[in-house]
C-alpha cells in the first residue's frame, strides 16, 4: 500500500482543486524557515499548531454573545471558531479552494479576541485610544499567532505560513470592523472564511437567542426572511412541533439558506469576470465570494433584529456591562503595579515594549473566568 504522504497529499491538491486555489505545494512559506513534514502540507501543519496553541484552548472560556456560565448548550467562542471551520470547509470544498488553508484560518481568526465578547473589546479599543493606541481582535488574532504565543526557542509565534497570515489579516466582517476601509482577500479561501465567520454567528445567535427566550419566535416573525423561513421550517406539522426542534430547523435552514446563496452568487461571479488562477483573484478589486445584494439586504434585516434585540438586550448588556468594568479595573490595575503582571510580561517590557501594550496583550488573552476570578482577587 501508499500511505498518503505530503508529497501525495501536494500532489493531489494540483490535480483535483481549482486552479484558483492555493497549493499547499507553492507556500510563500514562513518568517522562519523550518524543516518539511513528512506527512502533512504546510497548511494542515499550521491548523495543528493553532489548536494545540494556549490561546486556542483559552477560547472555551471566552465568551460569545452569552457568558459561558448561563448553560451548557451557549456557544463559547471556541465552539463559534469550530462551526466557522466546519462552514468554511464545506464551502471551500464546494468552490474547489484548499479546505485545509480555509481550516486553519477559521479556527485562528478569534485567538486575539477579548474576554466578554464584542463589549469586552470595545471597552478595550476604549481605553487603548487613552494612550494614542487602538484594540481590534483581527490585529491581536495575528499578534497571537506572530509574536505571544511561544512554542520554540528558535522563533516567536507559532510561525505560520504566508498564506494563513494573509487570510488572518484580511478578515473582515461588517460586525467586525463596521468604519474600516474594505479590504479585499489574497485568496478566496481567506473570503470564504470571512463568510463562513458571518454565516455561523449569525445561525447561532438565533439558536441561542431563542433557547435564552431573550426573544420568541413570535419576535422573529417581524423580519422578513426569518419569517419565510418559520413558515417553511414549521409547513405540515398541523399538531405544532416541539419549540427545540423548530429553534434547531429555523437556525439550521437559515445556516442552509446563507450557504446557498454564497455558493450560487460567487459561482456567477467567478464565471461572469473569468476568474481562472489565483493570480485573477489577486487582480480583481472586489470581493468574489459573496452574499447576492438582495440576500445581503434581506441578511442586513436580521442582524438589525440580533442588534436591538439580542445584543443590546437588558439581559446581555447586563453581563457585557459587568465585562467592561472588570476589564477597566484590571488594566488600571496592572497599569498602576506592573509587578502583577507575569514574568514573561515583564520580560517584554525590559525589552522595550509599552507598558499599555505589554497590559492588554495580558488583559486580552484572559478569559471571562480567569479575568473574573484576578478581579475579585484584586
Ligand atoms: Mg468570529
Amino acid at each position: 500500500m501508499q500511505l498518503f504522504s505530503r508529497e501525495v497529499i501536494e500532489n493531489r491538491e494540483c490535480e483535483t482543486l481549482a486552479a484558483f486555489a492555493v497549493k499547499s505545494g507553492q507556500s510563500q512559506g514562513r518568517m522562519y524557515a523550518t524543516s518539511v513534514d513528512s506527512y502533512r502540507t504546510c497548511f494542515q501543519r499550521d491548523r495543528d499548531r493553532i489548536i494545540h496553541s494556549k490561546a486556542f484552548r483559552r477560547l472555551q472560556a471566552k465568551t460569545q454573545v452569552f457568558v459561558s456560565s448561563e448553560g451548557d448548550h451557549y456557544r463559547n467562542r471556541m465552539i463559534h471558531s469550530v462551526e466557522c471551520a466546519q462552514i468554511s470547509r464545506g464551502l471551500c470544498r464546494t468552490f474547489g479552494l484548499n479546505e485545509d488553508l480555509g481550516e486553519a484560518i477559521a479556527l485562528a481568526h478569534d485567538l486575539g479576541h477579548t474576554p466578554f465578547g464584542h463589549a469586552g473589546e470595545a471597552a478595550m479599543n476604549e481605553i487603548l485610544q487613552g494612550f494614542d493606541l487602538h484594540f481590534e481582535h483581527n490585529e491581536q488574532s495575528l499578534r497571537v499567532v506572530e509574536k505571544l504565543e511561544k512554542i520554540s526557542p528558535d522563533f516567536e509565534g507559532l510561525n505560520l505560513t504566508k498564506e494563513v497570515l494573509d487570510g488572518m489579516l484580511k478578515h473582515h466582517t461588517p460586525f467586525d470592523r463596521p468604519k474600516m476601509k474594505f479590504v479585499y482577500s489574497a485568496h478566496l479561501e481567506g473570503q470564504v472564511v470571512d463568510l463562513g465567520d458571518e454565516i455561523a454567528y449569525m445561525s447561532a445567535d438565533i439558536d441561542d437567542g431563542l433557547r435564552s427566550e431573550v426573544f420568541s419566535f413570535e419576535d422573529l416573525r417581524g423580519v422578513p426572511l426569518m419569517r419565510e423561513i418559520l413558515e417553511r421550517v414549521s409547513h405540515g406539522y398541523d399538531l405544532g412541533i416541539f419549540d427545540e426542534t423548530l429553534r434547531a430547523r429555523v437556525s439550521n435552514a437559515l445556516m442552509r439558506a446563507m450557504v446557498e446563496d454564497v455558493s450560487t452568487e460567487s459561482q456567477k461571479r467567478l464565471l461572469e469576470n473569468k476568474i481562472l488562477t489565483l493570480e485573477d483573484v489577486q487582480k480583481y478589486p472586489a470581493v468574489l465570494i459573496s452574499f447576492s445584494p438582495d440576500f445581503r439586504i434581506a441578511l442586513d434585516l436580521v442582524r438589525k433584529f440580533l442588534l436591538e434585540n439580542f445584543y443590546h438586550s437588558p439581559r446581555v448588556k447586563a453581563q457585557t456591562d459587568h465585562g467592561q468594568s472588570i476589564i477597566r479595573d484590571l488594566f488600571s490595575a496592572f497599569l498602576k503595579d506592573p509587578s502583577k503582571l507575569p514574568e514573561r510580561a515583564r520580560v517584554m517590557m525590559a525589552d522595550g515594549e509599552r507598558i499599555e501594550v505589554v497590559v492588554k496583550d495580558y488583559v486580552a488573552g484572559m478569559t471571562d473566568t480567569f479575568a473574573e476570578r484576578m478581579w475579585s482577587e484584586m
